[in-house]
């Protein structure tokens, strides 16, 4: 085995969905270090491998990955596996990786599952360009501003989400991008896999009159805005929508220049948040 540091996904529901390589690589290394050890010798223990484990989780990445990358160093080999998919995709090892690569270690690549790309795939979403936008803040003002941030993006934004959190998120995007088109993905590869596609106001309905709809793990996707249209807003407008924000929250200014101007209201907040940031 070549000493490095494999990098190995593992399967997001389905356990068939490890790969072959996956299964020679994790034999074959020294150890194996996981997000979540008991979690990792049933998939372990499934696929009839031994090989000793330790833990590295977001809260002794930092401390533990150089003791890890010291033995690589010194000739051995390990892997990294996450509870789910794609270690490092919303998951630990970043650091380790980032420290590896400063102390001159190889890491190596064992691709498979991962839920932002298999949800993509399935999507019916644009996925020329996208961007993976991770978990949302959990705060409500900050998961709106993160939101509202996203407003100008062009290209397909991915969110992960958890069942706690899946209605309060939806609520906000219907909010925010209305009939915008959407996919959500649901349990993926699971047995209560769900695909729902469509604006999201028509999503957040099917999902609020379901509780089913409402349990597992999920991947939201959104179609990106059109590109920015010139503004129709003039110059003075422009500068008194300015003052207003300066004073007031995007949506109150925008009520008002669209009132004054006739111009659209949705137009003038899309310019009032571009304006704000
Ligand atoms: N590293 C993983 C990957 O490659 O996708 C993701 C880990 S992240 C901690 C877990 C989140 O990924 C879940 O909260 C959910 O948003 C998404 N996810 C993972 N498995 C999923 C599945 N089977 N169906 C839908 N979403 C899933």
């Amino acid at each position: 085995m070549e000493s490095a540091i494999y990098i190995v996904a593992t399967p997001i529901g389905n356990m068939r969905d490890i790969t072959r390589r996956a299964i020679d690589v994790l034999s074959e290394v020294d150890f194996i270090a996981a997000e979540d050890t008991r979690m990792s010798r049933r998939l372990l223990e499934q696929l009839d491998i031994d090989t000793p484990m330790v833990s590295l989780h977001e809260h002794n990445e930092r401390q533990k990955s150089q003791i890890l990358i010291d033995k690589v160093s010194a000739g051995g080999s390990m892997a990294l596996i996450s509870d789910a998919g794609t270690p490092l995709i919303s998951d630990p090892g970043y650091f380790l990786v980032k420290q590896a690569k400063a102390s001159g270690v190889r890491c190596i690549p064992v691709p498979g599952a991962c839920a932002l790309v298999a949800a993509l795939s399935v999507s019916g979403l644009s996925s020329a360009r996208f961007s993976f936008e991770g978990f949302l803040p959990h705060k409500t003002g900050a998961k709106k501003a993160e939101l509202e941030r996203l407003i100008s993006e062009t290209r397909t934004m991915i969110f992960y989400e958890s069942p706690h959190r899946i209605l309060e998120t939806l609520r906000l995007c219907a909010e925010l991008f209305a009939d915008r088109q959407m996919a959500l993905a649901r349990e993926i590869t699971k047995r209560f896999e769900t695909y729902l596609t469509g604006p999201v106001n028509e999503v957040l309905s099917i999902v609020e009159s379901d509780l089913m709809q409402q349990k597992g793990e999920f991947v939201l996707m959104i179609e990106g805005g059109a590109q920015l249209k010139p503004s129709s807003l003039s110059d003075s407008q422009r500068t008194l929508l300015k003052s207003l924000l300066q004073e007031l929250p995007p949506k109150k200014a925008a009520a008002l220049i669209a009132d004054y101007t006739g111009i659209n209201k949705r137009e003038v907040y899309n310019e009032a948040v571009a304006l704000r940031q």
